[in-house]
């Protein structure tokens, strides 16, 4: 069989894939994705309703800059969509004053004088209730932040990349990205492509392809948990922010009501690391969930702690929780991945750069962290 030939295919249509195929076919690029489930599905790392989105990085300030472009770039897409994405309720870091995170997020509100607010524990109590706050607690407000819809992300970005020509195939598994001397031919059961250039965006099943990367990408498992709180009108995007809340060592992220019934609110569990990702685990513990309710009342009193729903998904790490996104092959395969837990936010800036790459071998947030040697 002849294979179909594109200038480029994108390998994967979830977070990373999916905003690439869209910028790449913004450009005018013949771009082909290629996804081997449905066109949003919960197995990808950004299934679960919804992600957390900040620009005040505690990660590290060299994020901020390209955060603030994501920011209009997911504001495009909502408005290109016709549907908000990226809902602007601010993202809320409520911690001790000397908590290293905390810190780390004053550090890239002062570096880019990033807009915000900062509640002492008695402007806490008063502004948002639901909150057990105590004396020493600091609330930073990154006003530019807030609650991105994840599946409606992928959704849109792909719906706008078909819009500007690309084609797109779903139930189609890629068992092998073979670069050589016609280009890089990229087999399927239902036939190869050969084309110019590949992006890899696979998430946690990125060293099936790459198995050099194996090294370097580990694939951990994260779960999501929903709390129903006794009073919903409490927890409403108009009303409750996004939020991260250290208190007595424990780490907790959550996301205000998107289903009117129930809260997001998540505490931070060992990530156990999976081999082979088909035999992950789905579900939670009675234990871990009975910790988990325990963490989140103490956190948030009004919640009930009894999960109402919670779900588990893969993510890939690096060493250094910093992302891999480079080109590889001599610059035939340009891959992000191990987005180390973080990457929804930055999905569409890190889609511009994967477009960057494949059409000028550059890009403006290009950090040598972030390559393959980086890492090594
Ligand atoms: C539970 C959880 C909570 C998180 N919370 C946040 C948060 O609040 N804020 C934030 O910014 N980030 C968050 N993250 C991180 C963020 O969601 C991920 O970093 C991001 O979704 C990773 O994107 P990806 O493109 O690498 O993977 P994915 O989004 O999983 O996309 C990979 C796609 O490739 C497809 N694919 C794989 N292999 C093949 C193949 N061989 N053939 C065809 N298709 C293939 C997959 O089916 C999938 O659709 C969270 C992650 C998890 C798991």
């Amino acid at each position: 069989m002849t294979a179909l030939k594109k200038d480029v295919v994108v390998v994967g249509l979830g977070s990373m894939g999916s905003m690439a195929l869209w910028q790449l076919a913004k450009r005018g690029v013949d771009v082909l994705g290629i996804e081997q489930f449905g066109r949003v599905h919960t197995n990808g790392a950004y299934a679960g309703e919804s992600r957390l989105f900040r620009v005040a990085a505690k990660e590290g300030q060299v994020f901020t800059p390209a955060l603030l472009r994501s920011r209009e770039l997911w504001q495009e897409l909502g408005a290109a969509y016709g549907q908000d994405i990226l809902l602007p309720v601010g993202a809320l870091h409520l911690a001790p004053e000397d908590h290293p995170d905390l810190q780390s997020t004053l550090r890239s509100i002062k570096q880019f004088d990033l807009p915000h607010e900062i509640l002492d524990p008695a402007q806490m109590r008063k502004r948002y209730p639901q909150f057990y706050v105590e004396a020493g607690d600091v609330g930073v407000l990154d006003t530019l932040g807030g609650a991105m819809r994840s599946e409606l992300g992928v959704f849109a970005a792909t719906d706008q990349a078909v819009a500007h020509g690309a084609e797109v195939r779903y139930e189609t598994v890629v068992s092998a990205i073979e670069p050589g001397n016609d280009g890089v031919r990229i087999v399927t059961a239902d036939g190869d492509v050969l084309a110019q250039r590949v992006v890899v965006g696979a998430g946690p099943f990125t060293t099936r392809l790459l198995p050099e990367l194996a090294d370097l990408v580990k694939v951990v498992t994260y779960n999501l948990i929903w709390f129903m709180p006794r009073h919903i009108d409490m927890f409403t995007p108009d009303r409750f922010p996004g939020f991260m809340r250290d208190l007595h060592g424990v780490h907790a992220f959550g996301i205000p009501t998107l289903d009117g019934y129930s809260v997001k609110a998540v505490p931070n569990m060992d990530h156990p690391m999976v081999d082979d990702w088909d035999d992950k685990s789905t579900t939670l513990t009675r234990d871990q969930l009975v910790w988990a309710g325990e963490q989140i009342q103490k956190m948030v009193p009004d919640l009930i702690p009894a999960a109402s729903r919670w779900s588990v998904h893969g993510e890939s790490f690096t060493a250094n929780k910093m992302p891999i996104i480079d080109t590889i092959a001599d610059g035939a395969i340009v891959v992000a991945t191990a987005l180390s837990g973080n990457g929804y936010k930055f999905a569409p800036v890190w889609g511009e750069m994967l477009a960057d790459l494949v059409t000028t071998g550059q890009a403006k947030f290009a950090e040598q962290a972030f390559t393959v040697d980086g890492h090594r």
